[in-house]
C-alpha cells in the first residue's frame, strides 16, 4: 500500500474552525455593534432635539418679553443658563437690529442649529429671534467610546472563546482524528491486527456519538476488508495452483503480442522460462516453429497472433514448436480466443490454451509407417505367391506330360519308353520337393521364433567350411577364413545357413578351368562390422547386383538352382537388423557377398 503523501497543513480543522468563528464571531459584533450604535445615535439625537425643544419650551416667552423691554441682563442671564444645558453649544438672541444676548461659541461642523421666533405677546408682532446651535461632537464622542468599548471587549472575549474552543477541540475530536489517520495507515490486507481503540471515555452504545460511530464502522470495515482479502487470495492461489497444475499450457498476450503469463505446463512444453517467452532473456537462437508439412511459421500467422489481429477465435491449430532443450519438435495443438478481462473492454488479451500431441502424433506416424510396411508386404506377398505358383507350375506341367505319355506308352505296350517317363517325373517330383523345402524354409524366416545367441563368426566359418570339405558331392576349393571376423548375436541355425548359401554358391558359380579361390574376410566400418566371402569364379553384371536376391532369380538356368539360396539370406540377415549386397566388376571377374552388422548389436555382444 503506497504511504500517503498528504500532511495536516498548519491550520487544521480546529485552527480553520476557530478562524471562522472568529471572523463570524466579529462579523455578528461588528452587526450587533452597529445596530446599537445606531439606535444610541437616535436617541441622543432625540435628547438633544428635546434640550433644543426645552428651549423654546422654557425660555421662548421671557427672552421675548426681555427683548420687549430691551432687557440685555434678563436675556444675557437667559442665554447663559442655557449654555448650561448639555450639548448646547451656542445660542444667540437679537432683533432685527442686532444680537442682544449670546453665549458658547459659534461653529458650524457637527451641530444642529434651531432658529425659534420671538413673538410679542400681545400684539402677536414678531420682535426677534433665537438661533440655538447643539453640538453633535460628544455624541459622536460618546458612540466612539462605546464601538471601542464594545469591540474590545467582544475581542477579549471572542479570543478567549477561541483559545478555549482551539484546545477543547483538539482534546475532542483532532487528537482522535490523528489516531484515526495513522490507525488506517498502518492497514496492511494480509495481517490482522489490532482493532481501533480511541484514547477517550468509551460510551455506552446507547449514547455513542460520531466518532464512536467511525471507530465502530472502520473496525467491521477493517474486518470485512480482512475477510474479504483471505477469500480473494485463497481463491487467487486456488486459480493459480490450478494454473499452474493444468496439463494443457497456457499462455497470455496482451495487444502488443507481448506474453504476460505462462503455465508450467507452457514452459514445459515449450522448453522456454517465462523470461525467454517475455523477451526479457534471449531466446534460443535453435527455436522455431512449423508447420505439419515442415515448413517455418512466421510471428504473424501464430493463432494468437491472428486472434489479436481479427479478434476471433482459431482452433485446432496444429504446429511443431523445436524443443531446445530435447532437440527435437514437440507437437502442439492450439486453440486461441480473445480475452477482455477489464471491465470496460479496453484491455484486450489473447488467451491461448495447447496440449502436447507429439505421442499421439508419433503413434500416427507409426501407424501410417506400419500400414506403408503392410502395404508393401502385401504387394511382397502377392509377387510371392505368384512367383511361387509360377515355379511350381514348371514341374507340375513335367510331370502331367509324362504321365500322359506313361499311359500312352504303357496302352502301346512301349516299354522302352517306361523308365524315361518315370525318371522325368521323379525329377520333376524331387525338384517340387526341394523347392517346397526352400520354401518352408523362406517362409519360417520371421515366422517361427528363433533362440539367440553370441556367435563367433569365426567358429561358425570353421564349422560351415569343414562341412563342405567333407561333403562328397562338392569339389575340393581353397577357402581361406580371416583370424578376426567379429561376434555377433543371432540365430546360429539361420547364420549357418547364409553362410553355407554363399559358400556354395562361390563353388557352384566358379569359373570353369579355374581353381576355385574362396575367401571369407571382414572389413570394419565405422557403425558396423562386415563380413565377406569373396571368389574368383563367374562374377555377376552390376545391372543384376539387387536382382538376385528376390525369390526365384536365377541368371544363368542351365547352372543348377532354386533361385531360393540368396532370397534366404536377405530375409535372414535382414530378420538380424543388417544389410547384404553383391559388388563383381562384372562378368569373369568374381563376385563378393557383404553382410553388414550393426555395431550396437555387436557391441551387446561384446559386453
Ligand atoms: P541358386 O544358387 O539356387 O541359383 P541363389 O539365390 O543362391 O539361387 O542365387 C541366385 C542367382 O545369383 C544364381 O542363380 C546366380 O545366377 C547368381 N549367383 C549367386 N551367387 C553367385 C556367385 N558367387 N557368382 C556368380 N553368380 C552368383
Amino acid at each position: 500500500m503506497p504511504d500517503s503523501q498528504l500532511r495536516v497543513n498548519q491550520r487544521g480543522i480546529a485552527r480553520t474552525l476557530v478562524v471562522a468563528m472568529i471572523l463570524f464571531s466579529s462579523l455578528i459584533t461588528l452587526v450587533a455593534t452597529a445596530i446599537q450604535l445606531y439606535r444610541d445615535y437616535q436617541r441622543d439625537l432625540l435628547l438633544i432635539d428635546s434640550q433644543l425643544q426645552q428651549i423654546q419650551d422654557s425660555h421662548q416667552r421671557s427672552l421675548a418679553s426681555s427683548l420687549w423691554l430691551l432687557d440685555e441682563d434678563g436675556m444675557q442671564l437667559i442665554v447663559d443658563g442655557i449654555i448650561q444645558l448639555p450639548d448646547i453649544l451656542y445660542v444667540e438672541v437679537r432683533d432685527d437690529e442686532k444680537i442682544r444676548a449670546s453665549g458658547g461659541q459659534w461653529q458650524t461642523d457637527n451641530v444642529i442649529e434651531r432658529e425659534y421666533n420671538l413673538v410679542h405677546e400681545d400684539s402677536g408682532q414678531r420682535i426677534g429671534m433665537i438661533t440655538a446651535v447643539a453640538t453633535l461632537e460628544n455624541l459622536y464622542q460618546r458612540l466612539i467610546d462605546k464601538t471601542v468599548d464594545i469591540l474590545v471587549s467582544n475581542a477579549i472575549k471572542t479570543f478567549l472563546v477561541a483559545g478555549f474552543m482551539l484546545l477543547f477541540f483538539h482534546f475532542l475530536v483532532t487528537r482522535h482524528l490523528i489516531t484515526i489517520a495513522s490507525f488506517i495507515r498502518s492497514q496492511t490486507l494480509d495481517s490482522k491486527s489490532e482493532e481501533l481503540r480511541l484514547n477517550r471515555k468509551q460510551n455506552k452504545a446507547d449514547n455513542a456519538d460520531e466518532l464512536d460511530l467511525v471507530v465502530e464502522e472502520l473496525n467491521i470495515m477493517r474486518s470485512s476488508l480482512h475477510r474479504s482479502y483471505l477469500t480473494l487470495k485463497e481463491s487467487e492461489t486456488r486459480h493459480r495452483d490450478l494454473f499452474d497444475m493444468m496439463a494443457q499450457g497456457v499462455i497470455y498476450r496482451d495487444q502488443q503480442g507481448a506474453i504476460v503469463s505462462a503455465n508450467n505446463a507452457a514452459r514445459e512444453i515449450l522448453g522456454l522460462s517465462l523470461g525467454q517467452m517475455q523477451g526479457k532473456e534471449d531466446l534460443s537462437s535453435e527455436w522455431r516453429a512449423i508447420y505439419e508439412n515442415g515448413e517455418p511459421i512466421q510471428d504473424a500467422a501464430f493463432p494468437s497472433t491472428l486472434t489479436l489481429r481479427l479478434e476471433e477465435p482459431v482452433d485446432d491449430f496444429v504446429m511443431g514448436v523445436f524443443h531446445p532443450g530435447e532437440k527435437r519438435y514437440r507437437w502442439i495443438l492450439v486453440s486461441s480466443k480473445p480475452w477482455n478481462p477489464s471491465a470496460d473492454g479496453a484491455e484486450k488479451l489473447a488467451f491461448s490454451t495447447f496440449t502436447d500431441i507429439t505421442r499421439r502424433k508419433q503413434a500416427d506416424q507409426e501407424r501410417e509407417q506400419l500400414i506403408r510396411e503392410l502395404e508393401i508386404k502385401n504387394a511382397e506377398l502377392e509377387r510371392f505367391v505368384y512367383t511361387i505358383s509360377h515355379e511350381l507350375k514348371a514341374p507340375l506341367v513335367t510331370i502331367a506330360g509324362f504321365s500322359g505319355y506313361l499311359i500312352d506308352n504303357v496302352t502301346a505296350n512301349r516299354k522302352e519308353k517306361l523308365s524315361d517317363d518315370i525318371m522325368h517325373i521323379n525329377s520333376a517330383v524331387k525338384t517340387m520337393s526341394t523347392l517346397l523345402d526352400e520354401l518352408i524354409e523362406v517362409a519360417r524366416i520371421g515366422g517361427v521364433p528363433e533362440s539367440y545367441e553370441d556367435i563367433s563368426m569365426s567358429d561358425l566359418a570353421s564349422r560351415v567350411v569343414e562341412s563342405i570339405r567333407s561333403d562328397p558331392s562338392l569339389p575340393e576349393v581353397w577357402i581361406e577364413i580371416a583370424q578376426d571376423l567379429p561376434s555377433v548375436h543371432g540365430s546360429y541355425r539361420q547364420l549357418e545357413k547364409v553362410l553355407r548359401n554363399l559358400l556354395e554358391n562361390a563353388i557352384k558359380f566358379s569359373e570353369p578351368g579355374r581353381a576355385p579361390l574362396i575367401k571369407i574376410g571382414v572389413r570394419r566400418q565405422e557403425e558396423e562390422d562386415v563380413v565377406f566371402v569373396q571368389d574368383n569364379g563367374i562374377g555377376i553384371d552390376p545391372a543384376y547386383h539387387e536382382r538376385i536376391f528376390t525369390l526365384f532369380e536365377r541368371l544363368d538356368p542351365s547352372i543348377g538352382g532354386t533361385g531360393v539360396g540368396l532370397a534366404i539370406v536377405h530375409r535372414v540377415i535382414e530378420q538380424h537388423g543388417g544389410r547384404v549386397w553383391a559388388e563383381s566388376q562384372g562378368e569373369g571377374s568374381g563376385s563378393t557377398f557383404f553382410i553388414a552388422f550393426p555395431r550396437q548389436q555387436l557391441d551387446q555382444v561384446a559386453s
